[in-house]
């Protein structure tokens, strides 16, 4: 098989070639033409059912099947080392539909390692979906399992603490209960838990894979079994990906190993100096700080993602986010342009008190800009939260 970068590129146009066409067509049609009503209500039992719609003799209706999402999720699959990907209209659409699959599956208890993003974590505690949850930590993933646990939900790395989780450890603990994992942070490009035991993989393709902060996208990397479970519910609810942004994610995907590696060296440089600053009491990033030694093993660099704590606790942190020029003060990550957001106040602030990350600290992620810039910019936001306040 050939490596990541040539299936960046490559993967998911296959069929290309056959239409004469050098990039995919955008095929925005909401309904597809029948030729007869039996093999239409043949093709609408199977593919309401959660099989592909490739096959079928018509893809009947756009929230059946569209050939733009098809092509984007046979890429994925393929730079995750997945049977199959299921896209969705966001992250957390990918993320509600594993849900409600385990739900309808009679196994509706999931058991949580925080800290996982703010939304997913809001998700679970609310039991919206009618999921149970139990939250552990990396060691008591096994005492949380009963015999209604449908999901072991992890991210890693974490959300904004950049803490890396043993994906194989935590496999082993959940035996044979599935374990889904949140790679939005580290991109396929990174790591690829299926490989070390995960049964599912979430992206919020919203980040690194659209990765330039103009569409939102989820997909979920998952076994043949997982993957009609996962259509099956697309069908039913209908968050499905816009054929467009389809068309634009799977773009994405062919530069996005330049710009996972690109925006990492940038990282690496700025976390560098924010460690060496006086106003910065601890930089999380593990391109710095390792300690779980899984940087260079489970996952292939640091990535591009960072946080860091301010000296003078919440006011600093804020003034620090406020006074960024070039750096946006915004949510969101992964993108070309680097963002600065403070998680405790913002991303992280449905977690309960005891789970938010610590008020003196921002996330940051850093985009393809020169890392000197990014640097100055962050200099002279530091030194404002450094200055007394005027008269
Ligand atoms: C943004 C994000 C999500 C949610 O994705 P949306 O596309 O915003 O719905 C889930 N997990 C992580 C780690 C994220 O950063």
């Amino acid at each position: 098989m050939s490596s990541i970068d040539t299936q960046a590129i490559h993967a998911g146009r296959d069929d290309l070639r056959a239409l004469g066409v050098h990039v995919p067509p955008i095929d925005l049609s909401t309904t597809y033409p029948i030729t007869d009503v039996d093999s239409g209500g043949e093709a609408y039992e199977q593919i309401t059912a959660g099989e592909r719609g490739d096959g079928a003799a018509t893809m009947v209706y756009q929230r059946l099947w569209n050939p733009n999402f098809d092509r984007f999720e046979r890429a994925v699959a393929a730079l995750e080392g997945a049977q199959e990907a299921v896209s969705f209209a966001s992250g957390m659409a990918a993320w509600s539909a594993a849900l409600l699959a385990t739900v309808a599956a009679g196994k509706p208890h999931v058991v949580a390692v925080r800290p996982i993003y703010g939304g997913t974590d809001h998700l679970l505690a609310t039991g919206l979906l009618g999921t149970q949850v139990t939250w552990a930590t990396p060691e008591t993933v096994a005492a949380s399992i009963t015999p209604a646990t449908g999901l072991v939900v992890l991210e890693t790395p974490a959300n904004p603490t950049l803490d890396l989780l043993d994906i194989e450890a935590i496999a082993a603990q959940a035996g044979d209960v599935p374990v889904i994992v949140d790679n939005t942070f580290a991109t396929p490009i990174l790591q690829n838990p299926i490989r070390h035991g995960a049964t599912l993989v979430v992206h919020s393709a919203t980040k690194s894979i659209g990765g330039h902060g103009d569409l939102l996208g989820g997909v979920v990397a998952s076994d043949s079994e997982w993957a009609v479970r996962l259509r099956s519910v697309r069908v039913l609810t209908g968050a499905v990906l816009h054929p467009k942004a389809a068309y634009d994610l799977h773009r994405g995907l062919q530069t996005l190993p330049v710009r996972v590696r690109a925006a990492q060296a940038g990282a690496q440089a700025v976390a560098a100096w924010l460690a060496a600053h006086p106003g910065v009491s601890r930089v999380f990033y593990p391109g710095l700080e390792d300690p779980s030694g899984l940087v260079g093993t489970q996952q292939r660099g640091p990535g591009s993602t960072m946080a860091f704590a301010v000296r003078g606790g919440y006011a600093a942190a804020a003034t620090v986010a406020s006074q960024c020029q070039l750096i946006t003060h915004a949510v969101s990550l992964g993108g070309v342009d680097s963002l600065i957001q403070h998680p405790a106040a913002i991303t992280h602030r449905p977690v309960p008190a005891e789970a938010r990350p610590g008020a003196d600290i921002l996330r940051l992620s850093i985009g393809l800009e020169d890392p000197a810039d990014l640097i100055a910019d962050l200099d002279q936001a530091l030194a404002a939260a450094a200055r007394p306040l005027s008269a």
